[in-house]
């Protein structure tokens, strides 16, 4: 595309390592890579300049746990529940078997048609990187991302199979099990993986630690350090696992974890609400980062509070888990919840949040180039309609974008110089096709589970 202009009234650019408003500027942009940020009386803005005008221009989010399939899946299903056996009733009761269902009836372009639905919700809600975690099964996933142009950090599910052996000994090296279970990952990076700048990368995936064994998660380890593959898992997720951790090792699952060599600072740790004072120094020390995913546990009735993991130490970061693919909402909740927890009203600063879910997130995943609006960045940025009534007057849009703000009020992102939504449409395809693919495709599951009675019919769907 050449050397080109986008103008804004405001642009949330980096200086010095610092985040700071500049108004009535233009970032210019040379293929995939930010060069400047000029003033507009500057006489080397590009004649070829988009003017995006009452919008805040700022890094584009990266999100750094969700499930972009789980999204539709579970749309208005696992709200309002009964949580009260913990978060894994839903799980075994809802979750899976619908998981169940869809591997069972849906062919490849129907899941490949609910990834792009999920990817497109993210995309066009401003998360401009995603870390996802699939079934192994799912390689639409990371078809579907190439084709919506996201950048995806996909790591498929690495889970031990029912003859694992649980031997704390058993270094995988001759393990059938590990194998097998790891030819999945090199199926997906063969087939998926760009390398280290590339759009798509494929990461490994260890599920949680409850499903993934000794050996096994010797293996990763290994295979970390060959190839310096992205690293991700859900820890210390709910009480269960805590308890079978404690069950099979006598430690917690970070403890565990750390015993197999999979705790340091190449690690995303996705929820970790029961980790313990004494786990999360340890991740501190380690320099693990945690993906928070707030909204997941307010649904179930649990505080999950950023203030705690900062408080020790450990790097966090925002990820929307398998709930609307719309970080801003999370960044609310994040903040919302960090005063609840302290008591204290400045924490969880709409700044702070931000700057988890842009800079803090590209750089646990050993992107500094992402996150960021600076010369020499990569040209991940998104726009934020300023000119709407709810947004309107603007002090500080930042704090206006995480108090009252919402992915709908992005209407522009460009990914690695691409331009992917425009004046809030998608560039690529027309969008209608892509949401009626991808809901029919959920009907067809849903109306099995119905039938299965997994979940109600029309008619029960009301106040109990
Ligand atoms: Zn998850």
């Amino acid at each position: 595309m050449g050397v080109f202009g986008l103008r804004a009234n405001w642009v949330l650019a980096r200086e010095a390592g610092k985040a700071r408003l500049r108004q009535n500027v233009t970032v210019v942009v040379d293929g995939k890579t930010i060069v400047a940020v000029l003033p507009d009386d500057d006489p080397s803005v590009p004649d070829a300049t988009i003017d995006l005008g009452e919008t805040l221009l700022m890094p584009g989010f990266v999100n750094t746990h969700c499930h972009c399939v789980g999204a539709p899946l579970f749309r208005a299903l696992l709200e309002d529940r009964d949580f009260s056996d913990g978060k894994d009733s839903v799980i075994n009761n809802i979750m899976m078997p619908l998981g169940e269902i869809m591997t069972e009836i849906l062919s490849e372009d129907e899941i490949q048609a609910i990834a792009a639905l999920g990817q497109l919700e993210a995309l066009k809600a401003g998360s401009t990187t995603i870390v996802d975690m699939p079934r192994a099964t799912h390689d639409a996933v990371a078809r579907s991302a190439r084709q919506i142009g996201l950048r995806a950090y996909i790591h498929p599910y690495l889970i031990s199979g029912p003859r694992a052996s649980w031997d704390w000994e058993n270094d995988g090296v001759q393990d059938p099990d590990v194998a097998q279970v790891m030819k999945t990952f090199w199926r997906w990076r063969e087939a998926f993986d760009q390398g280290p700048s590339g759009l798509i990368r494929i990461g490994l995936g260890p599920h949680a630690t409850d499903t993934c064994a000794p050996a096994l998660a010797r293996a990763i380890a290994r295979v970390r350090d060959e190839i310096d593959a992205p690293l991700t898992v859900h820890l210390a997720q709910g009480i269960p696992e805590v308890e079978l951790a404690r069950q099979r090792f006598g430690v917690s699952p970070v403890v565990y974890f750390d015993r197999v060599g999979l705790l340091d600072s190449r690690l995303l740790a996705a929820h970790c609400l029961y980790a313990e004072p004494e786990d999360l120094a340890l991740m501190a020390k380690r320099g693990v980062t945690i993906a928070h995913c707030p909204i997941s546990y307010a649904r179930s009735g649990r505080l999950a509070a950023r203030t705690r993991f900062t408080a020790a130490g450990v790097r966090t970061t925002i990820g929307t888990d398998a709930n609307a693919v719309d970080i801003i909402a999370d960044l609310r909740i994040a903040a919302i919840n960090s005063k609840y927890d302290s008591g204290d009203t400045v924490a969880g600063s709409a700044w702070e949040m931000v700057e988890a879910a842009t800079v803090t997130a590209a750089d646990a995943l050993r992107r500094p180039d992402l996150g960021r609006i600076e010369p020499g960045a990569t040209a991940d940025l998104i726009g934020i309609n300023l000119a709407q009534a709810h947004l309107q007057p603007v002090y500080d849009p930042v704090k206006t974008l995480v108090w009252n703000g919402s992915g709908r009020d992005v209407h522009f992102v460009m990914i690695a110089g691409e331009v992917l939504v425009h004046g809030a449409n998608y560039t690529r395809r027309p969008e209608a096709g892509i949401v009626s693919a991808g809901a029919a495709a959920m009907h067809r599951v849903w109306r099995l589970a119905e039938e299965r009675r997994v979940i109600e019919p029309v008619a029960q769907r009301s106040t109990r």
